[in-house]
């Protein structure tokens, strides 16, 4: 967990500028930029970096006398690791200027900077620029001799970056080759010495399906896209960073041979980035040349307002002046070079307050702990809620209420909180969290199955929270089947507050039904036909229709025929639960929570009171198996049968109706317009059998 020495949030800026508050920012960003660029492990958002950085940049340009060489305004990065072997970059790898001003006016800001800078006057034409995305991600330089990646080295300090060549040639995206030295379409060869520059970085997706596994496992999770990938490529172990999915995006060249010596003699930053393209580089599709402020206006626009779909993260953008000439000609100020700049987008991660700790439920009953929070503008929009995932990973955060904590929200991710700071001077803070055990919605047990990380309310028939999932899973064709009840219908009562829970569908009168928005008289009546038919169902269909967690439809089956009875099922004790063939520990347990739950019971009561009925027969003392062990597909339409009748036959004997043909399956039995299944019988030397053939196999057996 991290603390700071100096909360520096709230810290009032001191109202006469202040000698020692510089040197107090000295101190708090050189701790930051420490444990963000050497460590990989940033403590604060970027956002409250920058605002102190930019603090100390306004108070050194009303005191020039205040900057000093070892001020955090004068330097790049960090200090290279001891671990990898140094590399000393022969052009130093620089910053770039941020322009904070996240309106529109910054880049107008830039443009008049540049235009001054090169001596326009107004009746000057638009300068051209080319503007790109700020990827966050974890600079690179990539080192090509005579075509052949010999090193990849991150930016360290400018100076001296770190040697990671065995990381990086585990990227799938960057070459380790380029093309011969043939010249491509440019009319360019590749020359003998080539740096390309560029971001090594993580998709949101692979960062998040990254992160579940991690907390499926119980392993501490990954803050944030950025700080995997620079994790990854600073790993010691190249077998950890090949199995990282990172990916790579060029942008720019360090040394390359010198035009006189047979280089290549690129006119703008454009067409550099398309022979890039062209030698095999992954370069951006949104790379694109803008004339003037007005157009790059309209790109910080136009990616703003598409940021969230981008599959990876960007901060901002970055303008470039076109022209190469003209960059030679602005050149650089101490840490950063004057054609360029980057302008950000409102910060994606920021720090506030956790004022309390819900367990929200999820439709199909899941528990959820979610930290409620002071309002706080992040990834665009104000956020007072975000998710913590499940008890482990709150624990293992160790978040409590009071605490001041990071938010991300990146994209149409649902915001999460990623860690605690506390300030140094914390004495005493809130609970440690636990999740309850009993569903905060419905009173019902909450649990926790082995192996899994989330707790679930068992009250799946009556618990409010799942009441659209549980209506709808009741009603399927495979369950008790109730015609023409689909997911609007179900949402629409269920808004209007008609139905709450299974029972109250069999309540319903024709006037509260026609009373539904767009709800003809016709169609309602259809409704109440197809609800009484329903009452008229099987055990399997009644018991699956229950939506006991892990009771699929062939459970259900067999449950029906080993007890015969609902209520011998309803009693069962685990033990006689698992004597039931296709029942083990996890599927008897999950029986015995949900019918320990008197809700349940109560629902199953209140249902059959409601006219649903079934045909009990008695326990199948022991059910001759004959099919047992062999599995078979069904295709095509029978004469006689249909498809769900004849997998209650082959069940029954039973055997296993799978869904696809693979060289485990038994037999093939095929109708009329059999399609690919058949020919996969074929193929795999299947044996292939009619519904006549099946039956006399039943027969016979
Ligand atoms: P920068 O913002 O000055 O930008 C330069 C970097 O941008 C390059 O090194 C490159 O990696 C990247 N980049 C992405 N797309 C690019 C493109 N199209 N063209 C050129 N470069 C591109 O970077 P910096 O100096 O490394 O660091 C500043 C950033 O680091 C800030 O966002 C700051 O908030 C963050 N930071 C955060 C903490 C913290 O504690 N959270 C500490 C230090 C720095």
């Amino acid at each position: 967990m991290a603390t700071l020495d100096l909360f520096a949030g709230d810290q009032p800026a001191p109202s006469q500028p202040d000698r020692s508050r510089v040197q107090a920012l000295h101190g708090i960003l050189h701790r930051y930029a420490h444990q963000y660029y050497v460590l990989d492990e940033p403590q604060v958002p970027d956002a409250e970096y920058d605002r102190l950085f930019q603090e100390l940049q306004a108070l050194e340009t009303s005191h020039p006398e205040w900057v000093t060489p070892d001020s955090p305004t004068q330097r790049v990065g960090g200090k290279p690791l001891e671990q990898f072997a140094p590399v000393r970059h022969a052009m130093a790898m620089l910053s770039i200027r941020t322009e904070t001003d996240t309106e529109a006016s910054g880049a107008q800001n830039f443009d008049a900077r540049v235009r001054k800078e090169l001596g326009l006057a107004l009746s000057d034409p638009a300068v051209e620029y080319v503007a790109e995305l700020k990827f966050d991600g974890l600079a690179m330089n990539l080192r090509y001799e005579h075509g052949v990646l010999v090193r990849a080295a991150t930016r360290g300090d400018g100076e001296t970056g770190e040697d990671v060549t065995q990381n990086i040639r585990t990227i799938g995206q960057i070459p380790l080759k380029i093309g011969a030295a043939d010249p491509c379409e440019f009319g360019l060869a590749v020359p003998a010495v080539l740096e390309v520059r560029g971001e090594v970085y993580m998709r949101r997706d692979d960062f998040e399906a990254m992160n579940e596994k991690q907390r499926q496992k119980g392993d501490k999770t990954f803050v944030n896209p950025r700080n995997a990938a620079a994790g990854a490529v600073r790993q010691l172990d190249p077998g950890i960073a090949a199995r990282r999915p990172l990916s790579f995006f060029a942008y720019g060249l360090g040394e390359v041979t010198p035009v006189e010596q047979g280089g290549p003699d690129f006119g703008t930053h454009f067409d550099m980035l398309q022979t890039l393209k062209h030698w095999g580089f992954p370069v951006a599709a949104l790379v694109e040349r803008a004339r003037g402020a007005t157009e790059l206006i309209a790109y910080h626009q136009r990616i703003g307002q598409t940021r969230n779909q981008l599959p990876y993260d960007i901060d901002g953008v970055v303008y470039k002046v076109n022209s190469l000439a003209l960059q030679r000609k602005l050149g650089f100020v101490s840490r950063e070079p004057r054609w360029a700049v980057a302008h950000k987008y409102p910060a994606q991660e920021q720090l506030t307050t956790v004022l309390g700790i819900d367990v929200q439920v999820g439709r199909t009953g899941k528990l959820t702990p979610v930290a409620k929070l002071a309002p706080v503008f992040v990834g665009g929009v104000t956020v007072t809620n975000a998710t913590l995932h499940n008890e482990d990973e709150a624990r293992r955060k160790d978040v409590r209420i009071g605490d001041t904590v990071v938010v991300r929200r990146a994209g149409d991710v649902i915001p999460e909180v990623v860690s605690v700071v506390l300030p140094a001077d914390t004495v005493e803070r809130g609970a440690e969290f636990t999740m309850p055990r009993v569903c905060p919605v419905c009173g019902s047990a909450a649990v926790r199955e082995e192996g899994e990380a989330d707790y679930r309310c068992t009250g799946g028939l009556f618990c409010g929270a799942q009441r659209k999932q549980a209506i709808l899973h009741f009603a399927q064709r495979r369950a008790v089947e109730v015609e023409g009840l689909g997911e609007k219908l179900v949402e629409q009562m269920v808004d209007a507050g008609i139905v709450k829970t299974v029972p109250d569908l069999y309540r319903l009168g024709l006037t509260a039904l026609a009373g539904l928005d767009r709800m003809a008289d016709k169609s309602a009546q259809n409704v109440v036909y197809a609800l009484e038919k329903s009452k008229q169902t099987t055990l399997p269909r009644f018991l699956f229709g229950l939506g006991i967690r892990h009771v699929g439809e062939s459970t259900a089956k067999a449950l029906a025929r080993h007890f015969g009875k609902l209520d011998t099922i309803m009693d069962a004790t685990v033990e006689q639960l698992l004597a039931v063939a296709d029942v083990g520990a996890i599927v008897a347990q999950s029986l015995r929570t949900f019918f320990e739950q008197p809700h349940n019971r109560e629902v199953v009561q209140q249902l059959r009171a409601c006219g649903l009925t079934w045909e009990e027969g008695e326990p199948a003392v022991q059910a001759p198996q004959p099919l047992a062990g062999k599995t078979f597909v069904l295709t095509g339409t029978f004469p006689t049968l249909s498809r769900d009748d004849a997998k209650d036959l082959l069940e029954a004997a039973g055997a296993k109706v799978s869904g696809s043909v693979s060289k485990k399956t038994d037999y093939v039995v095929a109708g009329a317009e059999a399609g690919s299944k058949l020919e996969k019988a074929q193929a795999l030397g299947v044996a292939v059998i009619d519904e006549a053939a099946m039956m006399d196999l039943l027969r016979q057996t």
